[in-house]
């Protein structure tokens, strides 16, 4: 092991915002990754026995647009392409047709009927305000509001959805909203449901939209580490940290690892009272993975969904609330909540000799042991009779079995950490500096701290920042353009 000004454990993407935003400022930094693979929750792999790749966990980046981190780094000038589906998502409803949310605003308002005016207010203002709602949520959640309006936008807006009312009246306008509140994997009604739906469900109708990165997720882990590596960084991969006094000596450690993780690499050596917050740190119900290689597009009952870039499969607003509470609350659904794409839907280029990939999860109970295929395959055949039909492989990943390929998903949860009111405040303890731990020089940067789950690379950004300040008297942001 070489020395380094910082050392970073762990590549996904808050891993490797860090790495880069050190490097950028000069620094020597040194990456850790246990998979062989870097880029943690953006990795692409042919998980079958084809030649068609998979999307290991994120597919979907609505969050890349308004990161603060992303925005810096410029992935279009890398000439990493974002293609935006004009059907953002689509909710197909138990006794027919579905929910649409389309990049474009006035058109989703169209097709919503008598709740379009309604969904016009809801998220129009907030589409107006640019990025401003995003970087209210997209930070620290410590620092002032750069744009106030947004806030007070949001807020009431949040307040008013979170008994599950909200303004929405039709069945299939409400469905669509508590589906994107589903990303939450969480009891819904919630607040934080509230919030998550907002924020993403606007996010659809911004220049961003939901899109998906052309060739898979990896493209943006590609352009990471190339940065990282023509600033003088370096990666190893293959090396599982598990004791931190086993690093070389560094400045800076900075760890893309949940509250667990920092316990086992570390846990003797953190005061009492800190390590105790730690251990109270609760984490999400769990993610079953189910991925398939498919001989066509999945044939939705409702044509229109073939066209979505996102599905969800959640049924009815009161279905998903039933679904996501019993879920929370470790209870087995026999209809649990699943998320769908079809990546070759947005990206013709995922097509391989007529053959593509699913990518699904179904929300289950954290730890659970089912193998999820049979689950989801059936999920997706209600609303899409004869999918089972074109299936030519699957692989599926328990929630007890996904800390095996990464151990921030305790449980199968992949927010690494639930998204409670508490704990979307304190995350992952209660601190001015959340990213910075007792340990001297060492800090934690993973989804675990805020502004908490998603693809944006804003935990690692604002990690690297904090240590910049404390620990190298650096208070200039590095510039991170190409
Ligand atoms: C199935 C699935 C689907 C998802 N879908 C989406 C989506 O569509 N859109 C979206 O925005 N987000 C999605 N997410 C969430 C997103 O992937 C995560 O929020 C994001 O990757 C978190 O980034 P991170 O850098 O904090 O951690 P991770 O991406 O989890 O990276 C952590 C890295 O640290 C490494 N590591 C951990 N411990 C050690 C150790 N001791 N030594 C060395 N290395 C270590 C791990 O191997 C991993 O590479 C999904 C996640 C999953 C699992």
């Amino acid at each position: 092991m070489s020395e380094a000004d910082a050392v970073v454990v762990g590549s996904g993407p808050n891993g490797l915002a860090a790495a880069v935003t050190l490097a950028r400022a000069g620094l020597s930094v040194e990456v850790y990754e246990r998979s062989d693979t870097p880029g943690g929750g953006l990795r692409t792999l042919p998980l079958l026995d084809s030649d068609v790749v998979h999307d290991v966990c994120a597919a979907v980046h609505p969050m890349v647009w308004p990161s603060r981190f992303m925005r810096r780094f410029d992935l279009a000038a890398r000439g990493v392409r974002m293609l935006r589906p004009e059907l953002a998502y689509a909710h197909p409803m138990p006794e027919g047709g579905a929910g649409l949310a389309y990049t474009d605003l006035e058109r989703t308002c169209d097709e919503l009927g008598e709740d379009g005016p309604r969904w016009r207010r809801l998220m129009e203002p907030l589409v107006d305000r640019g990025r401003g709602a995003a970087d209210l949520v997209l930070s620290d959640l410590r620092s002032l509001p750069a744009d106030p309006w947004a806030a007070a936008l949001l807020g009431p807006r949040v307040l008013a959805q979170r008994a599950g009312g909200g303004p929405l009246r039709t069945e299939r306008a409400r469905a669509l909203l508590t589906g994107v509140a589903g990303h939450v994997i969480g009891p819904l009604p919630s607040l934080p449901g509230s919030a998550v739906s907002l924020l993403l469900g606007h996010l659809a109708h911004t220049p961003g939209g939901w899109p998906i990165p052309e060739g898979g997720s990896a493209a943006v882990a590609d352009a990471l580490v190339t940065d990282l590596l023509a600033h003088g960084g370096r990666i190893r991969t293959g090396h599982e940290v598990t004791d931190l006094r086993e690093l070389p000596p560094a400045r800076a450690m900075l760890l893309d690892v949940a509250p667990r993780g920092l316990l086992d690499m570390g846990g003797d050596l953190l005061p009492d009272r800190y390590r105790a917050a730690l251990d109270r740190f609760r984490y999400a119900p769990g993610a079953a993975k189910a991925d398939f290689v498919v001989s066509g597009p999945v044939p939705w009952s409702d044509h229109d969904v073939g066209r979505a870039g996102t599905v969800h499969l959640g049924g009815t607003q009161a279905q998903m609330f039933h679904a996501e509470s019993e879920t929370a609350r470790g209870r087995r659904v026999e209809e649990p909540f699943v998320l769908l794409v079809d990546p070759a839907v947005t990206d013709p280029s995922r097509e391989v000799d007529g053959l593509r990939p699913v990518w699904a999860y179904a929300h289950v109970p954290n730890g659970d042991p089912r193998d999820p295929v049979d689950l989801v395959r059936r999920r997706i055949e209600t609303f899409a009779p004869g999918f089972t039909d074109t299936i030519v492989a699957a692989q599926g990943v328990p929630a007890a079995r996904m800390a095996e390929y990464n151990p921030n998903h305790v449980g199968g949860d992949i927010a690494a950490g639930a998204m409670t009111v508490w704990q979307t405040l304190a995350r992952p303890v209660p601190a001015v500096d959340p990213y910075r731990t007792p340990l001297g020089g060492v800090y934690l940067c993973s989804s675990s701290t805020p502004p908490g789950p998603g693809v944006h690379g804003v935990s690692g950004y604002l990690a690297a920042l904090s240590a910049l300040r404390r620990e190298f008297g650096v208070r200039d942001v590095p510039d991170l353009a190409p």
